[in-house]
């Protein structure tokens, strides 16, 4: 049985909105994976990692898949390769990034895939999107809407860009 997932892709190298599209394109070109939703594009101050980094584009999708959540992890860790994802710095500049944010409200504490994502909750750069995505989603039982309202960067958000037409 499918079940629903909710993936967070952030970008600030390169063309980033160009990458995050091309990104939503390489998940639902996956047989096993239906994209549902498609967030609205947010440009926000980066959040930790070393200063002055450029800004991030942030979205969120939702999708339905039946992949089991490790070959789900391995799918989008295939993608951030294709766009030529590097791990140097933690939390330093960045091709693309997927984060597997939920899959199914499933609780996990493996380091290699914790669900829901730890910081999750915490980031505006998230929450904002997902709830304009879904303003009745819910994080294990907390209204997104309002985890976004409350999150210390929610000020961060500089502007919008409509969700794009992909997967159609
Ligand atoms: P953050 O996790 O704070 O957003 P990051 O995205 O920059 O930071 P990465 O370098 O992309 O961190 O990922 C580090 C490791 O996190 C990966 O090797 C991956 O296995 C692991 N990981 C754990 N939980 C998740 C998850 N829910 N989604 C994606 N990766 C995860
Ligand atoms: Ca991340
Ligand atoms: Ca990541």
């Amino acid at each position: 049985m499918p079940v629903k997932a909710i993936l967070a892709l952030g970008s600030n190298l390169g063309n980033s909105e160009d990458t995050l599209i091309k990104a939503i394109g390489d998940i639902c070109s996956h047989e096993k994976i239906a994209v549902t939703k498609i967030s609205p594009i947010a440009i926000t101050a980066p959040v930790g990692g070393p200063a002055g980094q450029p800004d991030y584009a942030n979205m969120v999708v939702e999708i339905e898949t039946s992949l089991r959540p490790f070959m789900l992890l391995e799918y989008t860790q295939q993608i951030e390769q294709k766009h030529h994802r590097t791990r140097d710095v933690r939390w330093g500049p960045r091709t693309l990034d997927i984060d597997i944010i939920d899959i199914a409200s499933l609780e996990m504490d493996d380091p290699d895939l914790t669900l829901p994502h730890p910081r999750a909750a915490e980031r505006a750069f998230v929450l904002e999107p997902w709830a304009r995505m879904d303003p009745a989603a819910l994080l294990l039982g907390s209204s997104v809407r309002q985890l976004a309202d409350d999150a210390a960067d929610a000020g961060g958000i500089r502007e919008f860009h409509p969700a794009p037409v992909v997967c159609a």
